[in-house]
């Protein structure tokens, strides 16, 4: 079996190398050499080490081996940019904060994502992820340099390197997305942070002919409704509506085709009928299209509004003693259909 490759080259460290875990023990220093496949070797006979230490034995140079020495290679990759997505936030603005958590991260995140890029690569971080002293992994990485490629020299390549993203990654994506010019550091902050379906990216740009901002957005916004219907996004960008109200429309049960067949209905502009779907949708209750424009609104003169909480919960206590089983959809619909709470209570109590 081909192993990965963990360091472009062997490095060889100096190590204190102790046979007893208490403090002052007498140490003897020699070399370990960390492969480029991830084995590590040092003048003991491991095997035969194991062995004594099964017995009660002790040697530092195993623990090195067996939890060190990863951590090491865990290192390495944060410092070479091979970790493909060491930090994330919701939004452009932050907080941001160390894709994988770990004791030592600060609970409000960080303001800058240099600065939370710089903790997800710092031995102190990767130390606390591998449960093992940061002062041991802190040591172990002194001496080792880590010079950035000669790409990251310039914008934004060099601010992304300081987030972590590697110039071949920037590559990629512009390639993907068919970038002719680099995009703004917020559009690959972006990539990292939500990780989209590169081509789905690239389509959806390609498609709506997306400007700057529209790209940018759209890195940041890739959500589990693009995921399970890819074109979607393309087809709520078509239909002109706002682009706050697309993501929480995405996220409920209405379609485009429940915009346009609402549009249709009530007469009025696509935008018109997401505002009036969005307003049923931040009530919580999204009874289907069929019936916001079905017989049971046939006598109102304008587009039904979702009712509020407080009538659907004093419609609800109203009827507490009718043994009829209602979603806050029925509520929301006899009130839209009765006008009040009293005569919406008569009526389901029949
Ligand atoms: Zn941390």
């Amino acid at each position: 079996m081909a192993r990965r490759t963990l360091l472009p080259q062997a490095v060889t460290l100096t190590v204190s190398c102790r046979t007893s875990r208490e403090l002052g023990a007498p140490a003897r220093r020699h070399p370990v050499t960390l492969n480029p496949d991830g084995t590590v070797e040092t003048p003991h006979d491991l095997d035969q080490e194991r062995i004594l230490a099964a017995l009660g034995g002790y040697l530092s140079c195993l623990e090195l081996v067996d939890t060190v020495a990863p951590a090491f290679f865990d290192w390495y990759r944060a410092q070479v940019r091979e970790v493909p997505r060491p930090i994330r936030a919701k939004q452009p603005a932050g907080p941001w904060r160390a894709a994988k958590r770990a004791a030592c991260c600060p609970a409000r995140g960080f303001d800058e994502p240099q600065e939370a890029a710089e903790h997800a690569r710092s031995p102190r971080h990767i130390a606390s992820l591998a449960g093992i002293p940061a002062r041991v992994l802190g040591q172990l990485v002194q001496d080792v340099t880590v010079p950035p490629p000669a790409e990251a020299g310039d914008q934004p390549w060099a601010t992304l390197w300081e987030c972590g993203m590697h110039p071949d990654r920037v590559e990629l994506v512009d390639q993907t997305i068919g970038a002719l010019s680099p995009m703004p550091v917020s559009f690959y902050l972006g990539v990292m942070s939500t990780n989209p379906r590169l081509t789905w990216l690239a389509d959806t740009i390609w498609n709506v002919d997306a400007d700057m901002d529209t790209a940018i957005w759209l890195a940041w916004t890739y959500c589990a409704a693009d995921r399970k219907d890819p074109a979607a996004r393309t087809g709520w960008l078509a239909t002109g509506v706002l682009r706050r109200l697309i993501l929480p429309l995405m996220a409920s049960v209405y379609t485009v085709a429940d915009v346009e067949a609402f549009a249709n209905h009530w007469n009025m502009s696509l935008s018109g009928a997401a505002v009036e779907l969005h307003t049923w949708v931040e009530a919580g209750v999204c009874p289907p299209v069929s019936e916001l424009t079905g017989p049971r609104t046939s006598h109102l003169g304008f587009p039904p509004r979702a009712p509020g909480f407080v009538a659907r919960y004093r419609l609800r206590n109203e009827l507490r003693q009718t043994p009829v089983s209602l979603t806050d959809a029925d509520l929301a619909m006899a009130l839209v259909e009765h006008g009040d709470v009293l005569r919406a209570a008569r009526a389901l109590a029949r």
